[in-house]
């Protein structure tokens, strides 16, 4: 993988996990009982960002092969003062993230969630000394808080380019969700699992985990890798993204006949 100046392995230094280092690393897993994805919206959205958190939900359930449920949108309510701030340039209204990990979320969080995730149109922090963050999550208590806030903002300026809202959305949604699934950083490929430091290596970054990634959510998720990256061909499909259904197909034939990932579970 090329990593460049002010990119993310660029300033962390990391190593990877592989597959066996992954199974072996008793992740955190959807359970017969607990494997639902419940997508929650708090805040005021415009058409563009409910758009796109209906795609995520979508894209979600053929990316994990879980059950998905979108919540209907809920008001934020009123924030307590120590969980606020107005910061930035300009200046706007920012929400620590513990304010939805500890506070408001656990409450919502249904008995048989895998995952409870929340979209906020908020911009959020996580500490005083952090500028912003795009979200965060809590592995322990299965919830997460990721903010749409900067994305539209920054859609905006560049070019109007509406397929970029619902891609970055689509990333950061799917590479947040793998670490509410324990997986770590991809460090070897160019992967939806790479961290990223900035916006520019997200837009960068592929709509999908490499091969070995890929072979960890099909352990755990226990699922044949040619379904499901049919389903995810016929998605691209109906948003209207021939080349990425057309990629989506090529693997699908590529493993169609591997013996399922999932065998040795
Ligand atoms: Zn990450
Ligand atoms: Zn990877």
């Amino acid at each position: 993988m090329k990593v460049a100046d002010g990119d993310w392995l660029d300033t962390n230094k990391e190593k990877g996990e592989t597959f066996e280092e992954y199974i072996g690393s008793n992740p955190t897993l959807p359970t017969e009982k607990r494997k639902t994805i419940y997508i929650q919206p708090i805040g005021k959205f415009s058409k563009a960002q409910t758009d796109v958190i209906a795609a995520s939900e979508e894209y979600m359930k053929a990316f994990y092969n879980l059950p998905v449920k979108l919540l209907p949108i809920k008001p934020l309510g009123r924030v307590p003062k120590d969980k606020q701030r107005v910061s930035g340039y300009p200046q706007r209204t920012q929400i620590r993230t513990g304010y939805f990990l500890e506070d408001l979320l656990p409450k919502m969080l249904p008995d048989d969630a895998a995952a409870f995730i929340a979209f906020t149109d908020s911009d959020l922090y996580p500490g005083d000394t952090w500028a912003f963050v795009f979200g965060q999550a809590s592995l322990e208590k299965r919830v997460g808080v990721w903010s749409l806030h900067r994305l539209s903002d920054i859609a905006l300026e560049a070019n109007n380019d509406p397929d970029r809202l619902l891609l970055r959305t689509l990333k950061i949604a799917m590479h947040e969700t793998g670490h509410m699934f324990s997986m770590r950083h991809c460090t070897k490929y160019e992967c939806l699992m790479s961290g990223t430091n900035h916006l520019a290596e997200t837009d960068r970054r592929p709509v999908d985990n490499c091969p070995e990634c890929m072979a960890k959510l099909a352990w755990a998720m226990d699922y044949k890798p040619k379904e499901r990256y049919e389903r995810l061909a016929k998605f691209w499909d109906k948003y209207k993204k021939p080349a990425f259904a057309k990629e989506f197909r090529e693997k699908a034939k590529a493993v169609a006949n591997l013996a399922a990932a999932s065998a040795s579970r």
